[in-house]
C-alpha cells in the first residue's frame, strides 16, 4: 500500500492548499530520519520524542520500529502548505513494512502505526496523536486474524482510530464520539469500555463512521497511506492551534520551533488480561525520593492511562501480574537513569507479554524534587556536586522560600489558574479597587479580584493582599503589576464568572461575594475557599537557624547545593538594608556586608518633623539646628547597622530623593489651608509647608532636585550623614564603613562631596571608602573619569534602566508593559532582568573603562537586579566583584553566582 500517490493534505472539510510536492526551496535536505540514525542530541530536529526514541533504539531497547519526519519539514508545511519529503516518507515506511514483515494496512495482515507529534519542548496535552493508522474496513479482520481471531480487539482499535482521526485530523467534536460511546455500553449494559464485546464495537464503528461523514461531508478514508498523509500533516497544523500558541506564550517557547512526527509500529496492550499500558518515573517527581511511581492499566490502549477512563494500579502490582515484563521494566528504568543521569519518565505497553517502550525523557519535577534528586544523584555517584548546583536554579529556591498552604485539611479547591507571582496569600474577596483600599484602612485582609486589571485598579492592588483575575496570562497587566510588586498573583482562571456589579464571582456551583474569606496559591494557581492556613517555608527556617539540615531531605539537599554554590562562586553577595533586624536577617541568609543601605528611610517617622524644619529653615542657624537634632540619631542607626554587620562591609548611599517627598502633598496641604483661612485661623506651620511645597513642586521628579545634587546644594545636609557614618565607625569594633553617593553625572560632582566628606573623615583614625552609583547613562560613558575620585563603583541599575529606556518605571510597568511583552519588544520587563544589550551595554563600559582608570576600582550592583537569576549572571560575566539584593533574595543570589561560576569553568559531568 506505501505507493507514491499524493494525498491531498487536509481533511476534506477545510479549504486547504493542494498537493504534496517533493523537495523545498531547491535545496537538498534530509526530512526523515530512521530512529536508528537519530540521538538524543537532535532534538531541535527530531523533537524531544523523536530524538528520546532514537536513543533508547540505540540503547538496544525494545522500540518499536520508527522514523522521524522532522522539524524542518513541519516548518516548510506551515510556511508553504505542502508537504516535503514525500518521497523520503514513502522510503522510511518501505523500510519500516520490511522490517515488520508486514505493509502498511494490507488487508490479509496489515501493518498499523501511530502518528505522534513531538516538539523539542514538552508541551503536555497541547499536541496531537492518532494511534492505529493503517486500519480500514478491510484490514480490520485481518487484524483480528493476526491477533489469533481476536474479533474485539480489532474493532475496538478500529473504533479507536476512527474517534482520534476523527478528532484530530478532521475537527469532528470529540463529545460526539464519547456519546456515541456511552450509548454503546448502556445497550450493551456494561459500564466499562472492556465490557463491550465485537459486536457491540462493530455497531460503534458503524455509529463512529455515521459520524464522521455527517461532519466531514465524506467517507472515512480506507487507503492507509492517505490516512498516514492527512494524520502527519493534522500533527504538523496541531503547532499553530490556539491552546498551543497560548501555551508557548505563557512558557515563553519560542513559536518557530515547529514539531516533528514520529510514525511507530503499533504496539497493542488491548489484547486481553496480558496486556496492558503504563507510565512511570524513575523516582518520585514530587518528592525527589527513590523509588519507582507509576500507573498501570491493562487491557488499553496508551491514552486511555492519562485519560482516567479506568482506575489505573499501582505499577507495583505488576510485579505479581507479570514478574518477567516488571522486572526487565526496573531493569530498563535502571539503564535510562544511568545513561540520563537524570530522573525519567516513560511510557511503556506490554502486548501479550511482551515489553515495548515508547517514550522517555528527563522528567518534569517539582522544585523540592529538584534539589533531592541532585543530592541523591551524588550519594549515588551519577554527578558531581558541580553538576548538582547546574541542575538547580534561583527561581526554584525562590519557590520554595515562600510560605505555602498547609492542605492537610483538604480544603475545597474553587479552581486553579495560572500562577502569575508566587506567595500565599489570604482574604476577603473584593471587586474593587476602592472598596480594597477602604477595606485595608480598616485593617482588614483582601483579596481583590477583578475580570482583568488596568492602571485604574493599582491603588487596590497595592492595598490587597493578593490578586485574581479571570482572564490573562503571565504576561497580563496584573501579573506583570503583581510581579513588580511582589504580591501573589492568580490570573487567568477563567472558570471563574466575575460579575462586578453583584460584586460576587460563582464557579462550579459556589458564589463567592464580597467579604467572604479566600485563599490564593500564587504558586500553584490554586484558589481555595475559605481561610487556608499558612506555614512557613521549611529552608527559610533553616535560613533562620531554627531547623536543623539534617531534620528534613529537603533542607539537607539545599544545604548542600548552597554550600557548594558558594565554594565555586567569585561574586560576593551583599542585601540591601537599612535596619539592624533586616541587616541581621541577610546575614544569617549568607549575606556578605550590606551593599545598599537608603539613608532616606531613616527620615521618615517621627523624624519627619525635624525634615521639615530643615526644609523651611530660612536662616543658617535654623538649618544647622535641625541637622544638629538629626545627627545623633543617623548616627544610632549607623551604629546599629555597623554592629550587625562587624567585620563586613557597610555601604551608606547619602539621602537620594527629592526633598519635597518627606512633605504632606499638595492637595491635602491647600485644603487645610483653605479650611483653615474660611474659618478665619490662621493656617500658620501650614502655610509655610504649602508656600515650601509648592516652591519645591518639580515636573518629573525623578530627574529633578535629588541625589548628589542634593547634596551640592543643601550645605551641611551630606557633612552631617558622612559625620554619623564616622562617629558611628570610630565607636563601633570591626567596622567597615563606605560612602555611597547617588546620582553622579561627573567625575566634578563627586570630588566636591568626596573633598568635603575628606575633611570629616581626617578627624578620625577610620577608614571609610567612597564611591559612587553609576545610574545615570553619563557616567557609565564617562567612568575613566569618574573611576578618579572613587573607591568603588555601585550600579544603580533600577535607575540606570528608567533613564536608558526613558522609562518611568511606577508610570509606565501599569500603563503599556503588558503590551510590549505581548508584542515580544521584551521577553521579560526589563525591570525584572536585565536588558543585557542596552542597560547591559553601559554596566560594561562602566566596567571596562573604570577597571582600565583604576584597577584597584571595586564593582558592585545595587538594583533589584542584583537578586534576579540571569541578571546574576550577566554581573558574573562582566567581572563585577558583588551583587547586593533584599535579604530573601541573597541565597537565591549565592546560589546563581555558583552556578554562573559553574558555567563558564565548565565541569566534566557535562
Ligand atoms: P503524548 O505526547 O500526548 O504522550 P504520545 O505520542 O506519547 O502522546 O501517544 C499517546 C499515547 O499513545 C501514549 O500513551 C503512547 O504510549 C501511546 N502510543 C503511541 N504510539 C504507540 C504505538 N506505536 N503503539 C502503542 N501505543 C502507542
Ligand atoms: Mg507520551
Ligand atoms: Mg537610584
Amino acid at each position: 500500500m506505501a505507493t507514491n500517490q499524493k494525498h491531498d493534505l487536509r481533511c476534506p472539510a477545510h479549504p486547504g492548499p493542494k498537493r504534496g510536492l517533493s523537495g523545498y526551496g531547491g535545496v537538498v535536505q534530509k526530512f526523515v530520519y530512521d530512529f536508528e540514525e537519530g540521538n538524543r542530541d537532535l532534538k531541535d530536529l527530531l523533537g524531544g520524542k523523536g530524538a528520546n526514541l532514537a536513543e533508547m533504539t540505540n540503547l538496544g531497547l525494545p522500540v518499536p520500529p520508527g522514523f522521524t519526519i522532522t522539524t524542518d519539514a513541519c516548518r516548510a508545511f506551515l510556511e508553504t502548505g505542502e508537504m516535503p519529503g514525500q518521497d523520503e516518507i514513502s522510503k522510511h515506511l518501505a523500510a519500516l513494512e520490511e522490517k515488520m514483515g508486514r505493509r502498511l494496512g494490507e488487508p490479509a495482515d496489515p501493518l498499523l502505526v501511530s502518528v505522534r507529534s513531538g516538539a523539542k519542548f514538552s508541551m503536555p496535552g497541547m499536541m496531537e496523536t492518532v494511534l492505529n493508522v493503517g486500519l480500514t474496513d478491510d484490514s480490520v479482520a485481518g487484524l483480528a486474524a493476526q491477533a489469533g481471531d481476536d474479533e474485539r480487539f480489532a474493532w475496538d482499535s478500529y473504533r479507536r482510530l476512527i474517534q482520534m482521526f476523527g478528532k484530530t485530523v478532521c475537527d469532528v467534536p470529540g463529545e460526539e464520539f464519547e456519546h456515541a460511546l456511552d450509548d454503546a455500553k448502556h445497550r450493551a449494559g456494561t459500564r466499562e469500555d472492556v465490557g463491550l464485546k465485537a459486536e457491540h464495537l462493530k455497531g460503534l464503528v458503524a455509529d463512529y463512521k455515521r459520524i464522521f461523514s455527517e461532519h466531514t461531508g465524506r467517507d472515512f478514508p480506507q487507503d492507509p497511506r492517505e490516512q498516514l498523509d492527512l494524520a502527519v500533516g493534522a500533527v504538523f497544523r496541531s503547532w499553530n492551534a490556539d491552546r498551543a500558541v497560548l501555551y508557548r506564550r505563557q512558557e515563553r517557547i519560542p513559536s518557530n520551533l515547529g514539531t516533528a512526527v514520529n510514525v511507530v509500529a503499533m504496539v497493542f496492550g488491548n489484547l486481553g488480561a496480558d496486556s496492558g499500558t503504563g507510565v512511570a518515573f524513575t523516582r518520585d517527581p514530587a518528592t525527589g525520593e527513590r523509588g519507582v511511581y507509576g500507573d498501570y492499566l491493562a487491557n488499553a490502549q496508551g491514552e486511555d492511562v492519562v485519560a482516567g477512563i479506568r482506575n489505573t494500579m499501582p505499577l507495583q502490582d505488576l510485579e505479581q501480574r507479570d514478574k518477567a515484563s516488571y522486572d526487565q521494566l526496573m531493569s530498563i528504568m535502571t539503564t535510562l537513569e544511568e545513561h540520563y543521569k537524570d530522573l525519567c519518565d516513560i511510557e511503556f505497553t506490554i502486548e501479550r507479554g511482551k515489553l515495548w517502550m515508547l517514550q522517555t525523557r528527563v522528567g518534569k519535577r517539582t522544585a523540592a524534587a529538584a534539589f533531592v534528586i541532585a543530592t541523591h544523584l551524588v550519594d549515588e555517584g551519577v554527578i558531581d556536586l558541580d553538576e548538582a548546583v547546574h541542575r538547580v536554579s534561583g527561581a526554584q529556591l525562590a519557590q520554595l522560600m515562600f510560605p505555602t498552604f498547609d492542605l492537610s485539611a483538604e480544603p475545597a479547591q474553587l479552581t486553579r489558574g495560572v500562577g502569575a507571582s508566587p506567595g500565599a496569600a489570604v482574604g476577603k474577596a473584593v471587586f474593587d479597587a476602592q472598596h480594597a483600599v477602604a477595606m485595608a484602612k480598616e485593617g482588614e485582609q483582601v483579596i481583590l479580584v477583578r475580570r482583568e486589571t488596568n492602571p485604574d485598579d493599582l491603588p487596590g492592588m497595592i492595598a490587597a493582599q493578593g490578586i485574581l483575575t479571570s482572564r490573562g496570562g503571565k504576561t497580563s497587566h496584573a501579573a506583570v503589576v503583581a510581579r513588580g510588586m511582589g504580591k501573589t498573583c492568580v490570573c487567568g482562571a477563567d472558570e471563574l464568572d466575575v460579575n462586578l456589579h453583584k460584586g460576587q464571582f460563582t464557579v462550579g456551583g459556589h458564589v463567592v461575594s464580597e467579604g467572604d474569606v479566600i485563599s490564593v496559591d500564587g504558586t500553584t494557581g490554586r484558589v481555595y475557599l475559605g481561610e487556608v492556613p499558612v506555614q512557613p517555608s521549611p529552608v527559610v527556617q533553616y535560613f533562620e537557624g531554627t531547623l536543623d539540615p539534617q531534620a528534613d531531605p529537603l533542607v539537607s539537599a539545599v544545604h548542600r547545593i548552597l554550600t557548594h554554590a558558594d565554594e565555586r562562586r567569585r561574586l560576593r553577595v551583599r542585601t540591601n538594608a537599612d535596619t539592624g533586624e533586616d541587616a541581621a536577617r541577610a546575614r544569617r541568609f549568607g549575606a556578605q556586608g550590606i551593599g545598599l543601605c537608603r539613608t532616606e528611610h531613616m527620615f521618615l517617622g517621627e523624624r519627619r518633623a525635624l525634615v521639615e524644619r530643615l526644609i523651611l529653615a530660612r536662616t543658617t542657624e535654623q538649618r544647622e539646628a535641625a541637622l544638629a537634632e538629626l545627627l545623633p540619631l543617623q548616627r544610632e542607626d549607623f551604629t546599629e547597622l555597623f554592629r550587625e554587620m562587624a567585620g563586613l562591609p557597610v555601604t551608606v548611599r547619602l539621602i537620594d530623593p527629592p526633598l519635597h517627598e518627606f512633605l504632606p502633598p499638595l492637595e491635602d496641604l491647600a485644603v487645610k489651608v483653605a479650611v483653615a483661612e474660611e474659618r478665619g485661623e490662621d493656617p500658620g506651620h501650614d502655610r509655610d509647608l504649602l508656600d515650601a511645597v509648592r516652591r519645591m513642586h518639580e515636573e518629573n521628579p525623578m530627574l529633578g532636585l535629588r541625589g548628589v545634587r542634593l547634596g551640592l546644594v543643601i550645605p551641611g545636609l551630606f557633612a552631617m550623614q558622612v559625620r554619623a557614618i564616622v562617629e558611628a565607625a570610630a565607636a563601633v569594633p570591626d567596622a567597615h564603613p563606605e560612602i555611597m553617593v547617588p546620582l553622579v553625572g561627573a567625575v566634578q560632582e563627586l570630588e566636591t562631596i568626596r573633598a568635603e566628606a575628606e575633611k570629616i573623615i581626617g578627624e578620625f583614625a577610620v577608614d571609610v571608602k567612597i564611591g559612587t552609583m553609576i545610574e545615570v547613562p553619563r557616567a557609565a560613558l564617562t567612568a575613566g573619569d569618574i573611576a578618579q575620585a572613587a573607591d568603588f563603583f555601585s550600579f544603580g541599575t533600577n535607575d540606570l534602566t528608567q533613564m536608558g529606556w526613558g522609562f518611568s518605571r511606577d508610570d509606565v510597568e501599569g500603563a503599556f508593559f503588558w503590551r510590549y511583552l505581548e508584542l515580544g519588544i521584551f521577553g521579560v520587563s526589563p525591570f525584572e532582568s536585565i536588558d543585557r544589550d542596552g542597560v547591559g551595554r553601559l554596566v560594561r563600559i562602566a566596567v571596562d573603562e573604570g577597571r582600565a582608570a583604576r584597577p584597584e576600582l571595586h564593582f558592585g550592583v545595587c538594583g533589584e537586579h542584583g537578586g534576579d537569576p540571569d541578571s546574576v549572571h550577566f554581573f558574573h560575566e562582566v567581572g563585577l566583584d558583588y551583587v547586593s539584593c533584599s535579604p530573601f533574595r541573597v541565597p537565591v543570589a549565592r546560589l546563581e553566582a555558583g552556578r554562573a561560576a559553574i558555567e563558564t569553568t565548565g565541569s566534566d559531568s557535562r
